[in-house]
């Protein structure tokens, strides 16, 4: 028989680690109301994240995951959804079973993912309703934003099990200018529409709370009427969303 002391730790220790959490949002899960836990932790060092206490695997102000279902309690009823956004969710092994708690308690469950841990996303997808999926650039090209080796090829295997499962998802990519060209949108436009994504955004570099004085400098958008119209006809549905 293990000791009490390593029971406690081991069962703490599957507790999801939350950075922070939003009561009520209407944007992070289109259509339904939603409260949006940030999880703790992320394999990626973009530079225009704008999350940056959220990246380590522990934060200095951590929410205990039984208050957050303590939160979701007193809201059953009134809230439809949970997302869970980061951060990387899926950093954390304990992903799948706060998925299934929050699902037994009535809500939806969302994920917002950049894809850098595809066997994970397999293991969850089954527990999902919506999913955000952050494509960051071409998927040759990641490093240019996530400053990690490797992150494309997860990336894509992640986005082609988002497409075949069938879970309702939108794709959506970040733009600053010095860190994408037009030139890299249309291409990875086309390989997504390519690939059977039929829901995509386009989402301007927003410099208010960019920890990167390099990039809030310099935040000129070709991101014109013109330029959106050639890329919204490869989709069913396409939004530009201004900084
Ligand atoms: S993947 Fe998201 S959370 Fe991670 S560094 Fe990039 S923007 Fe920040």
């Amino acid at each position: 028989m293990p000791r009490p002391e390593r029971v406690r730790s081991t069962a703490a220790s599957r507790q999801l680690r939350v950075g922070g959490a939003t009561p009520l949002s209407t944007t992070d899960y289109p259509g339904e109301l939603a409260a949006v836990v940030f999880c703790q932790g992320c394999p990626w060092r973009c530079g225009y994240c704008h999350n940056p206490h959220l990246l380590s695997v522990r934060g200095a102000s951590e929410i205990a995951w039984v208050d957050v279902l303590a939160f979701l309690r007193r809201r059953q009823g009134l809230l439809d959804a949970v997302v869970f956004s980061g951060g990387e969710p899926l950093a954390q092994r304990a992903l799948a079973d706060a998925m299934r708690t929050v699902t037994q308690m009535g809500f939806k469950v969302g994920l917002h993912t950049g894809g850098a841990y595809p066997e994970r996303l397999a293991e969850v997808l089954s527990l999902v309703d919506w999913i955000g999926f952050d494509a960051k650039a071409p998927f040759d090209a990641y490093p240019l934003i996530t400053g990690a080796l490797g992150g494309g090829v997860a990336a894509q295997a992640s986005a082609r099990l988002v497409i075949e499962s069938g879970v309702a998802h939108e794709f959506r990519t970040t733009v600053h200018p010095r860190q994408l060209s037009p030139h890299a949108v249309r291409r990875l436009a086309d390989d997504l529409a390519q690939s059977g994504v039929r829901c995509y955004a386009l989402q301007e570099f927003r410099a208010q709370g960019c920890p990167s004085a390099a990039l809030a400098s310099s935040t000129a958008s070709y991101l014109t009427e013109s330029f959106c119209a050639g890329l919204a006809s490869k989709f069913e549905s396409f939004a530009l969303r201004r900084a």
